[in-house]
């Protein structure tokens, strides 16, 4: 018998579970709201779905994106058509080589598993547009859109437990439908309405959210003709100043980007740095960055895009280890939401599709199925989200420090900042195979705390620590940026009016 299945949202993870779920005897059908994307007879197809696609249900669309290796690998081991459709578009293979700080590019050779390593690289308009065209063409699927899901159909299990039975849908021409279906997905991604439909029928999957402290501001750039990227440097491209974050991600067809991520108590620096004068500035100020906007090199080709409300949340689906609802499941970050500064969550989404299709080929029984989905993405993802949500709270208790003037650190926070600064990234930037670790950890092809309970990882650590600050002295970082006080001045801003209101508030 045909089992139909609906997967709401045909955004990356609506994608990804379209592509895992696809066999035979399956029919799915994915629905977005959003229009398809557009074709221009006269501009590539990526050039013109990064200027004219509108996705007012993907607000991040023209944010900076970066494709983890543990994605790299499963397109790249699952889909290799995918993969090279994604490179003939133009989407860019970064090494772990390219990776590499200087002191280990020097005397670098390749190991085998280092093919593992390599993330994907594009605009993310690029990236969804192409596994787009290629899911389309995939038997069994079909792609409903500009048509939106506003309902679910259910009934109740012998034992009072919800079972989904369907969607409601209101389709392109404005008319209202239902559509009965085996399993409801629910891939629609950070603004998701299930939560609502679900509360009318008396289930909460409602779930804490976390800040994440920051907010998002991307520029996007275009080499001028005959131009390159910058050489590697030792000057940072990507860095941590305490009051910002920032990084390049090199795309597709001569673009890249950059990405300031800005404290959320940083109110001044927020308000201006959406300008696009003050970010080019702003970018100028910072060594890494400053050749990437250099305006004989590249010319910028958007405007400033902003976006906050960025949270970290999961959802509960086994409250008390009993379903909370059957055949229902969420994925991507309808499932899991978490700061786009680690760029996990389009990783996270074909992980949990690889995990829903595990648990659809293996069990028969709903309560089953949920409980196989959900043990799968406890493992695979629940390590990496944990060390996320702490990092988080770190990178907010630091930038609410520095605009805590006289502050006293506390004995624990001095060794806790020499530890990461004198011992941590002295050893990685000097030992291949502690850098190899990290990498697989960052990745997420190994949980990254695994590998500092390694014993030889730790004495190497030490030995770096004690070895001391003179004697470490080459294997240092250039400092990444100017300090708040400076940049506040570059830029005419005043330092100490969040200094001020802070003080207030408290
Ligand atoms: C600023 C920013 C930067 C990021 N950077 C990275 C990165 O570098 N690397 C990375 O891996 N991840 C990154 N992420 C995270 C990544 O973008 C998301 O995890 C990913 O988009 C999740 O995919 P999704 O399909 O769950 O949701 P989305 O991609 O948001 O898609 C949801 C889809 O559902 C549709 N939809 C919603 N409701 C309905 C409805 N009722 N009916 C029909 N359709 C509906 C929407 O139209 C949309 O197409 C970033 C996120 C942000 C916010």
């Amino acid at each position: 018998m045909t089992q139909t299945i609906a997967i709401i949202g045909a955004g990356i993870a609506g994608l990804a579970t379209g592509l895992a779920l696809q066999q035979e005897g399956r029919e799915i059908i994915l629905i977005d709201k959003d229009a398809p994307p557009p074709t221009s007879p006269d501009q590539s197809d990526a050039d013109f779905a990064f200027k004219e696609w509108q996705r007012k249900g993907v607000t991040h669309l023209r944010h900076s994106h970066a494709f983890l290796a543990r994605l790299y690998k499963i397109i790249r081991d699952d889909y290799p058509d995918l993969l090279t459709a994604l490179l003939n578009a133009g989407c860019r293979e970064l090494t772990f080589e390219d990776m590499l700080p200087p002191a280990l590019a020097k005397n670098y050779v390749p190991d085998s598993e280092d093919k593992d390593f390599t993330i994907l690289s594009s605009r993310r308009s690029t990236f969804e547009y192409v596994i787009r065209k290629f899911v389309e063409a995939q038997p069994g699927i079909t792609l409903l859109t500009n048509t939106q899901v506003t309902g679910l159909g259910s009934t109740r299990t012998p034992d009072g437990t919800l079972m989904l039975t369907g969607i409601d849908i209101k389709t392109a021409n404005g008319e209202n439908d239902h559509i009965a279906t085996d399993i409801v997905v629910d891939a629609g991604g950070r603004l998701s309405f299930a939560e609502k439909w679900l509360e009318t029928k008396g289930v909460d999957i409602t779930a804490p959210e976390a800040p994440t402290g920051i907010i998002y501001y991307t520029r996007h750039y275009r080499l001028r003709p005959g131009q390159s990227e910058p050489q590697r440097s030792e000057a940072p491209a990507t860095g941590d100043l305490g009051y910002l974050k920032f990084g390049i991600f090199p795309a597709d067809n001569d673009h890249y980007s950059i990405t300031l991520a800005v404290s959320e108590e940083e109110e001044e620096l927020r308000k201006a740095v959406v300008d696009p004068d003050v970010f080019d500035a702003t970018c100028a100020a910072i060594p890494g960055l400053k050749p990437w906007i250099d305006a004989s090199r590249a010319e910028s080709v958007s405007r400033v895009f902003g976006m906050g409300k960025l949270f970290t949340r999961w959802r509960e689906l086994l409250p008390d280890g009993k379903p909370a609802l059957l055949n229902f499941y969420p994925i991507g970050d309808a499932y899991i939401r978490t700061n786009p500064l680690y760029g996990r969550g389009c990783s996270f989404a074909f992980v949990e599709a690889e995990g829903l299709k595990q648990a659809l080929n293996t069990h028969t029984d709903p309560a089953a199925r949920l409980a196989a989905y959900v043990k799968y993405v406890e493992k695979e993802v629940r390590p990496y989200y944990t060390t996320m949500l702490k990092q988080d709270a770190q990178g907010i208790k630091a930038s609410k420090a520095l605009l805590t003037p006289n502050r006293k650190r506390s004995l624990r926070a001095k060794i806790t900042k020499s530890f990461i600064e004198d011992a941590l990234m002295i050893a990685l930037r000097s030992d291949i195979t502690l850098f190899r670790n990290f990498v697989r950890g960052f990745q997420m092809i190994a949980p990254s705390d695994q590998w500092l309970k390694n014993r030889r990882a730790v004495v190497k650590i030490a030995l770096a620590w004690l070895r001391g600050k003179r004697r470490n002295a080459a294997l240092y970082p250039p400092t990444p940026g100017p300090k708040r006080a400076e940049m506040f001045r570059r830029l005419a801003l005043s330092a100490e009016a969040d200094i001020n209101r802070l003080a207030t508030d408290t």
